[in-house]
């Protein structure tokens, strides 16, 4: 069978290859390689669509041929080509084209995200929203790369340090925001003057290619940026390439701990890594019950509860646990479930019927375990859509800590409230988890919130508040959830390498001579 394949790599014809959908022999995607659509030879699976039931596209598993002319094309425009050789300014000006050619294009990549991740679309123009927001930081940085000098070790020596960009960047997407992450990989890559060859989730790759190819409008050296299409062999591929210089990774502690272990293999490399979390959320008798409800709400249902840094773990004090679950739920039980595309939906489908499965075997064990459930635990068709599969946002409770639910990453629309009866017992038993990405604080007692912060181990800690993340704030994890914070400077400076200068301004150290 030939399939049709996506021939042109401009916006609407990819929103068309989405929307190709449900028709027998519908469009199989291809990789975007130095500007080219390259289709996957072999076989090739179907992405259903949670936003509508039905086929999406057909994409192939890809293969290491791939991986390879994308990173020679991104080697070639690294070292010779046209991206290697932009000033801070070239680069500067790329990215803020770009970053308006996405604004400008919001609603087709709202369109996509919603097909292919099936989150409402409300929520799908914040993440466009925040991608230009992303653009547009990294734009500003990109002129902005600097060392620093050291001129008083002795008179004869002056030194300077210069960050050059690391060379080609292997940029591997998950599928939960997979063009906001994307923001938060791709921009200070390039801002910092590297290449870049993009592997998104099998899931949602179709706003990679959209954002590539809004690139290539923008201006950017075509060779600079590829996006190549497959699953997880891919990524490994690109993971171990030796042409490969650096590797920034979101998804699961298990590929984490897969890539912390491979990324050396051919040659050493540097390695950031964003992986799970289980975010707790310490509530003290000092917070206001009703702002911490609708606070919590958002922590733990935002984006279907796909969310790296949801919170999926409530410790509330003893005096007020059970009111505080008894409210979350009656609150979940008001959210709007139902037709990711109208803008009055809260809470869409989850992203596959794969991961929908798996969420109820960890209820079920949650059940054998003795968790109450306080609201929600049940699938649902919500009516007047295709769209599924839907699990109502659920509030459980448990006061064990070895249930698996307050153990392990959810990653669902699933939260789990605990009582304590000292804040020092709660911060203890959040420190007991092996993830480290986030916590958060909720007390108006600015005292208390500071100690609990300053003792909790995890990356970042919000008081009275979830889940944000802006491109002018650091962002990353410790422990099970990583290393190497992406956002601000830092997450521009992971993309650059140190060199140190020494100029000697005398005859020599003499070493011999004496
Ligand atoms: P995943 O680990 O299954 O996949 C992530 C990406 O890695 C995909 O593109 C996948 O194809 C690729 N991949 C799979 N195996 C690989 C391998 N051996 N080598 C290289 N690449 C490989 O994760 P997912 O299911 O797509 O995403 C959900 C996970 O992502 C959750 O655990 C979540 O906590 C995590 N996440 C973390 C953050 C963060 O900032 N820390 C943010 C969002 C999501």
């Amino acid at each position: 069978m030939t399939p049709a394949t996506q021939e042109r790599t401009d916006l609407p014809a990819l929103l068309n290859t989405a929307r190709a959908a449900s028709t027998p022999g519908s469009a199989v995607l291809a990789s975007l390689i130095g500007g080219a659509a390259v289709p996957p030879d072999g076989d090739y699976t179907e992405r259903i669509s949670p936003a509508s039931g039905q086929t999406l596209f057909r994409s192939g598993e890809g293969s290491s041929s791939l991986v390879d002319d994308a990173v020679s094309a991104a080697r070639r425009s690294f070292e010779t080509g046209a991206w290697g050789r932009a000033t801070g300014r070239d680069r500067s000006r790329v990215l803020a084209r770009a970053a308006q050619l996405i604004d400008d294009h919001t609603d087709e990549l709202a369109q996509m995200l919603v097909l292919e991740n099936g989150k409402p679309i409300r929520e799908a123009r914040g993440e466009v929203a925040a991608t230009v927001n992303a653009f547009e930081y990294f734009s500003g940085l990109a002129r902005d790369i600097n060392g620093r000098t050291v001129r008083d070790i002795n008179p004869d020596l002056f030194a300077f340090t210069m960050k050059e960009p690391a060379g080609v960047a292997g940029v591997i997407v998950p599928w939960n925001f997979p063009l906001g992450i994307l923001g938060q990989k791709l921009p200070p890559a390039l801002a910092a003057g590297c290449t870049a060859v993009i592997k998104p989730s099998p899931l949602t790759p179709l706003t990679s290619l959209a954002v590539v190819t809004l690139l290539y409008e923008a201006g950017i050296d075509q060779d600079a940026v590829s996006v190549i299409l497959g699953g997880g062999q891919i990524g490994a591929d690109l993971v171990a390439h030796p042409n490969v210089d650096v590797v920034t990774f979101t998804g699961s502690t298990t590929t984490g701990r897969h890539i912390a272990a491979h990324a050396g293999s051919v040659r050493l490399k540097r390695i950031a890594l964003e992986a799970g979390g289980k975010t707790p959320v310490i509530v003290t008798v000092n917070a206001d019950l009703d702002e911490v409800v609708e606070g919590l709400t958002f922590a733990a249902f935002f984006n279907q509860g796909q969310v790296c840094v949801a919170g999926s773990r409530i410790l509330a004090d003893a005096a007020i646990a059970e009111e505080l679950a008894q409210q979350l739920g009656e609150r979940a039980g008001k959210l709007r479930l139902g037709n990711p595309w109208s803008d009055s939906t809260q809470m869409g489908p989850l992203v596959s019927q794969n991961h929908f499965d798996g969420l109820q075997k960890t209820l079920t064990a949650a059940a054998s375990e003795g968790t109450t459930v306080v609201a929600g635990g049940q699938a649902v068709t919500p009516q007047d859509t295709g769209a599924g599969p839907f699990l109502q946002p659920t509030v459980l409770w448990t006061e064990d800590d070895r249930a698996t639910v307050t153990r392990e990453e959810m990653f669902g629309p699933v939260t789990v409230v605990q009582s304590f009866d000292t804040l020092a017992d709660a911060v203890h038993r959040a420190n007991a988890q092996p993830f480290g990405l986030a916590a958060s604080v909720w007390s108006n007692d600015i005292r208390e919130a500071l100690d609990a912060t300053f003792a909790l181990r995890t990356g970042t800690v919000w008081i009275n508040g979830s889940t944000d993340a802006f491109p002018e704030i650091p962002l990353g994890g410790r422990r099970d959830s990583g290393y190497q914070a992406e956002f601000g400077r830092e997450g521009m400076e992971f993309f650059t390498e140190n060199k140190t200068v020494q100029i000697n301004r005398g005859t020599g150290n003499g070493w011999y001579q004496s």
